[in-house]
């Protein structure tokens, strides 16, 4: 018994794809509507935690992950001189449980194909290249419009179509991302063969200097500063700034700067951070992962709450037997303490960094998020 038979997923990135995979394989007529005319839009690498991996566990995706990824138990401090000095060495929480790697390393274009594929495997319809533009709800279930004018009647609507959720406005949720005053220089190059983990410097020209192997070629680094406008800049002026900034750093830095070129998708973004702190649901359509909640990257939570998510939601939706505030109150309970949780640590890492705060216990706030979500969710 499932209390939807028909529902519509708006955005086709973790959150909907996830959600999409299991409410599908339960059974559910499932469309998903994905703004991107294709899946594999270039990208950079993205860190994967043990709970994430857990979650594309439970989808039948974590073979295809493992094979396509790069793992590893441990991460190292380095100082922020010429020699890239290592501090400490420490072995990472598993937080998806003994059977999971700490952390893979991956490619974000091979995980959305990955994604992609077990979705129309478990029989999702997936609609590239399409947005949807209404929304009309009454008791029994949601009309829905897309640009093309086409109309669908569902039980469900689940909106998660990212930071900019056309969703969230369209069901009048007014909390968003707000900067949070740092942006990241990242790129995508060669793994310098000494690269096996992560490697954070703090401190130094930028907050935060660091990179994570997303396979046995290929790793993806990045450099975290103030926020500026970076607006308009060509591939080549940014390829120089990244240069320029990666310049400072030791280690394996050198290398990598090295292969800073336009090749190397060099591109910049801006930190968000936002919960919506109370309901994530206006009757029948509900949002998650970004459109929900967005952090800085400094514990890379982001794409596992999402994870999370979309598991629980779809999970919830396959136990029950309607969608009722009951429902609701328990999603809500389960969901909206966890991801509050990540956001405020994430936020606070970043925020003590921009502060210059150099007595943040640092330790504590990272193992006290492992220890959270290394409980399922
Ligand atoms: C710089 C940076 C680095 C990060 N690094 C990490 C990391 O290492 N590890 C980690 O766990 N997290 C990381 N994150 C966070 C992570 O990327 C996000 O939390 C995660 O991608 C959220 O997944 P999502 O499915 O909610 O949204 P998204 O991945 O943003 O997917 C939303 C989808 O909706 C589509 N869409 C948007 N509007 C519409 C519309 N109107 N109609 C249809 N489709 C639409 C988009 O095209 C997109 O495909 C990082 C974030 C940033 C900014």
């Amino acid at each position: 018994m499932s209390a939807v038979s028909k529902v519509a997923i708006v955005g086709g990135g973790v959150a909907g794809m996830v959600s999409a995979i299991l409410l599908a394989d339960g059974g559910v007529e499932v469309d998903v509507y994905e703004a991107k005319p294709e899946v594999t839009a270039l990208g950079s690498g993205i860190t994967l935690q043990g709970n994430a991996l857990r979650v594309f566990d439970q989808v039948g995706i974590w073979e295809r992950i493992q094979e396509q990824s790069y793992s590893f138990d441990e991460v190292s401090m380095r100082a922020p001189d010429p020699a890239g000095t290592v501090i400490a060495s420490l072995t990472e929480t598993r937080t998806g449980g003994p059977e999971y790697p700490a952390t893979a390393g991956m490619y974000r274009p091979d995980l959305a194909k990955i994604l992609a594929e077990r979705a129309l495997e478990v029989g999702a319809r997936i609609h590239y290249g399409t947005t949807v533009t209404g929304l009309e709800q009454d008791a029994d279930g949601v009309t829905l419009t897309t640009d093309a004018g086409d109309t669908s009647r569902v039980d469900l609507v689940i909106g998660a179509d990212g930071l900019n959720s056309p969703t969230r406005s369209l069901i009048g949720i007014e909390t968003k991302p707000e900067r949070t005053g740092m942006g990241i220089w990242r790129a995508f190059v060669e793994r310098p063969a000494e690269v096996t983990h992560t490697d954070l410097y703090y401190g130094g020209r930028c907050f935060i200097a660091g990179y994570c192997p997303t396979g046995e070629n290929s790793i993806y680094a990045y450099l975290v500063e103030k926020a500026q406008d970076r607006t308009g800049l060509t591939p080549a002026e940014s390829v120089e700034i990244m240069r320029d900034l990666a310049g400072s750093y030791g280690g394996p830095w050198q290398e990598i700067r090295d292969s800073l070129t336009e090749s190397a998708r060099v591109h910049y973004t801006l930190f968000t951070s936002h919960v919506v702190p109370d309901a994530w649901n206006r009757g029948r359509v509900v949002i998650i992962g970004d459109a929900a909640h967005s952090c800085p990257p400094t514990i890379a939570q982001g794409a596992a709450q999402a994870s999370e998510d979309g598991l629980v939601l779809a999970t919830m939706l396959l136990e029950s037997d309607q969608l009722d505030q009951q429902f609701w109150d328990e999603f809500h309970a389960r969901r909206i303490p966890r991801a509050s949780h990540v956001v405020e640590a994430s936020t606070t890492l970043g925020q003590w960094q921009l502060e210059g705060k150099r007595d943040g216990n640092v330790p504590a706030l990272m193992g006290g998020v492992a220890q959270l979500v290394a409980v399922p969710a």
